[in-house]
């Protein structure tokens, strides 16, 4: 739950809150990390309230769960404690925390959002225990409101009240047995909305399946665009025509730091029918694409024991993935005559 007028002061709560139900569009929230920032990187230290056991945890999701490539492929500030460090953790009842008070049944909050003083407060004794400590039914994992926590000071990240399997940043969190009790990594719309804002950290990674209610979307993420063109486009047979082309995201606005990605290690499938045909020989070849920024693939096909004029067309083909939607080029033609 969000306090009203409190832009600081973000809470997770377990008191009811009215839904105000929306889409999983990318939303951000508060002040985010500027690229030298994320660059520079974040470092954190312990308030003395914080007890050995829940060290490890809290270290688990700050600095491995977070950043982890395998279920976040966004540009993230990257968290490291460190004695003496700018930032600080607490664990500690409502009493004295004024970025906690409003809300009684706090769980954890924060504040100081995108800046390196952030903090973070866990709860001490909350109604139900800590599951870490005690696995009972109704306990709550210290790690699934870290990485809530974690979501509002490292990634811009607005609460958003749709289920535990979209997000961390749902207001009221599952607590054991609830799906997603246990939750410790972001969620598919929580790495969709850092994409966006921060880009993602590798191009040949993956995008998130979630883009599916942002304005200018495709059928079901974001458009791509596979391009094809052939600098020559006839020679004698035996010698090779190149087809080149760039797979990328489409350029859109709504697509922030998306917008025109290069779209590196896919598949592009080409496609090819004799000219005057209407049907195409599917998957007839297929290239990688490269980390080339004004083309990312190329192929060269050639025909050989022919005589008079042959002429093919081809069209590229990315059939898209998670989070993308898939492309055709425009029709190219490539013409033999004639013997070398
Ligand atoms: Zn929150």
């Amino acid at each position: 739950m969000r306090v009203a007028g409190a832009l600081t002061a973000l809470l997770l709560s377990i008191a009811a809150v009215p839904a105000d139900a929306h889409n999983p569009t990318p939303a951000p929230y508060g002040r985010s990390w500027s690229i030298t920032e994320v660059s520079a990187g974040s470092t954190y230290d312990w308030d003395a309230s914080v007890p050995a056991w829940l060290k490890p945890y809290v270290q688990d999701v700050l600095q491995t769960q977070w950043a982890s490539s395998t279920t976040n492929n966004s540009k993230h500030v990257v968290f490291r404690q460190q004695a003496g460090g700018s930032a600080t953790v607490y664990f500690t009842n409502s009493t004295g925390v004024a970025a906690c008070n409003n809300l009684p049944g706090w769980l954890g909050c924060a504040s100081g959002a995108g800046s390196t003083a952030w903090k973070i407060w866990l709860r001490r004794s909350p109604g139900q225990p800590w599951c870490q400590l005690n696995l009972v039914s109704g306990c709550w994992d210290v790690e699934r409101i870290g990485i809530h926590e974690t979501g509002h000071i490292g990634g811009f990240l607005d609460h958003m009240d749709t289920s535990e399997s979209d997000t961390v940043m749902t207001p009221v969190p599952a607590n054991r047995p609830e799906s997603g009790w246990s939750t410790h990594h972001l969620q598919r719309c929580d790495e969709a909305r850092m994409q966006i804002l921060y880009d993602v950290a590798s191009l040949a990674g993956g995008y998130a399946n979630c883009f599916d209610h942002i304005p200018g979307h495709g059928p079901t993420g974001l458009y791509s665009v596979v391009s094809a063109a052939a600098p020559l486009t006839a020679d004698c047979y035996g010698a090779g025509l190149t087809l080149t082309g760039r797979l990328s995201v489409k350029t859109d606005s709504n697509y922030g730091a998306l917008s025109g990605n290069s779209l590196p290690s896919r598949t592009v499938f080409l496609d090819r029918r004799p000219m005057g045909s209407a049907a195409w020989m599917i998957d007839y070849a297929s290239v990688a694409t490269d980390g080339g920024s004004s083309t990312n693939w190329s192929r060269t096909f050639s025909v050989s024991g022919s005589s008079g004029v042959t002429t093919y067309e081809f069209r590229a083909h990315f059939k898209g993935e998670s989070g993308l939607d898939a492309d055709y080029s425009p029709v190219v033609g490539l013409t033999w005559s004639n013997p070398c």
